[in-house]
């Protein structure tokens, strides 16, 4: 029986691949341009990691998280997210006692067990960053450029940057209180999570999807408000910087992020007003993390792109163009010896960097030609028990059907010169 790949997981198949590479090479140049250096940790990690990284009280830790004993009977879950183990990573090589700030990024697949529907996989990727050691709002505003400058690489159009401060452990009480007040006369008219996260993290009330519980919301306080001077002044720092970089944003009170770590900057790159769904980057400030997770005191902020979203932006805009020849050279053999003397030319051909392909299985002359004009390939290197006698090969230009004999020993000379005229760009 067939067995079919797991609900809400995808294959990217070799017609894919190409577009991935191009998004994450952009995500490198870039980094590198900004001076992030990539880290990789496993994607696999201890349950409390994220059960403390990520909070209890948000749906990922509640409902999302792939969760299971391993054979020594611990408790393992699949990253949902990158942050909570590039922060235990920080925190366990104490790169904390380098010199600050630490400037990360990360591609690569994390989990969810979400309802799978368009544009949301239960494996799906991301880009992120996260800078430690720094509360400069410059750096708040240097890490939504990089953002930013991504999603436009990217081509993706249309962007809004919206842009809030969610405050700290020092305005962030008054504003829970402020806001459960508001909203405990409602309590009633709530959908059933909010009820909950009434009285465990009322912040969330404010980016609930539920139409009802969106008009109550709107009368809320904002947070705005409520911010203590040390908030404000960061907050001001931060769209001072942007201002200076030429970003346009727009406020928007009720930007809260799911996760219980964040404190003042929070942020999200949207496409043109579709609202909470084409959220295409978020991120924010976590200065409470790294103690959190048993670090010393060290600020940090960071950011996160799905890239699935972007693949498919890309896809868009590539249908049009052509495709590009991923081959230069197929060699076709006709012959026991020729056959084997193929395999010897064709090895230093691809050291000298040519895209050298051949066929297989002992066909005719003609489906060797057939199969080489299918390929795509520029030349076709045509090896017979004669050439071989006399040391030539003969080399057959796809495009025009001329053809010409080199001797074998000047086929990487020939192919460098080849190389260079055509000017064909060398991966
Ligand atoms: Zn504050
Ligand atoms: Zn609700």
């Amino acid at each position: 029986m067939f067995i079919q790949k797991p609900r809400g997981m995808h294959d990217i198949l070799p017609d894919e691949a190409p577009l991935w590479w191009r998004l994450e090479r952009t995500a490198r140049e870039l980094c590198a341009r900004y001076g992030f250096e990539e880290v990789r940790t496993p994607v696999l990690e201890y349950t409390e990691l994220f059960r403390r990284g990520v909070g209890e009280a948000t749906d990922i830790v509640e409902k999302e998280m792939y969760t299971f004993e391993d054979r020594g009977g611990r408790s393992v879950t699949l990253r949902p997210e990158g942050t909570a183990g590039a922060v235990r990573a920080y925190v366990e090589h104490k790169i904390y006692s380098l010199p600050q700030p630490v400037k990360w990024f990360y591609i690569g697949p994390m989990f969810r067990y979400e309802r799978p529907q368009a544009g949301r996989q239960r494996q799906f990727h991301q880009f992120g960053v996260e800078v430690f050691g720094s509360d400069d709002p410059a750096c708040d505003a240097e890490v939504i450029e990089l953002g930013i400058d991504f999603l436009a690489a990217a081509g993706l159009e249309g962007l809004e940057l919206e842009l809030n401060s969610v405050g700290c452990p020092d305005c962030r009480p008054e504003y829970r209180r402020r806001l459960q007040e508001y909203f405990r006369p409602f309590a009633g008219q709530l959908c059933e999570d909010c009820r909950e996260r009434l009285e465990r993290n009322p912040l969330r009330l404010l980016d609930c999807k539920n139409a009802s519980c969106r008009r109550i919301a709107d009368g809320a306080p904002v947070i705005t408000e409520a911010l203590c001077d040390a908030c404000r002044r960061h907050d001001e720092g931060v769209r001072r910087h942007l201002e200076a970089a030429g970003i346009a944003y727009r406020l928007n009170p009720r930007l809260v992020r799911g996760l219980d770590y964040y404190t003042r900057t929070a942020f999200e790159v949207v496409e043109g007003a579709i609202g909470a769904q084409g959220t295409v980057l978020g991120g924010g400030r976590y200065n409470g993390l790294v103690r959190e997770l048993g670090g010393p005191e060290r600020p940090g902020i960071g950011f996160a792109a799905g890239l699935e979203r972007l693949i498919l932006a890309l896809k868009a805009k590539q249908a049009g163009e052509p495709a590009k020849t991923a081959v230069d050279l197929f060699g076709v053999a006709v012959g026991e010896e020729a056959d084997a003397a193929l395999t010897r030319h064709l090895r230093r051909l691809r050291r000298a960097g040519c895209r050298a392909l051949r066929g297989f299985d002992g066909k005719s002359l003609k489906a060797q030609l057939k199969a080489a004009d299918r390929s795509g390939a520029r030349w076709a290197l045509i090896l017979g028990e004669e050439e071989l006698r006399r040391g030539v090969a003969i080399l057959r230009d796809l495009r025009t059907g001329n053809q010409k004999e080199v001797p074998l020993g000047e086929l990487e000379n020939w192919w460098t010169e080849e190389r260079d005229y055509d000017g064909s760009p060398q991966s």
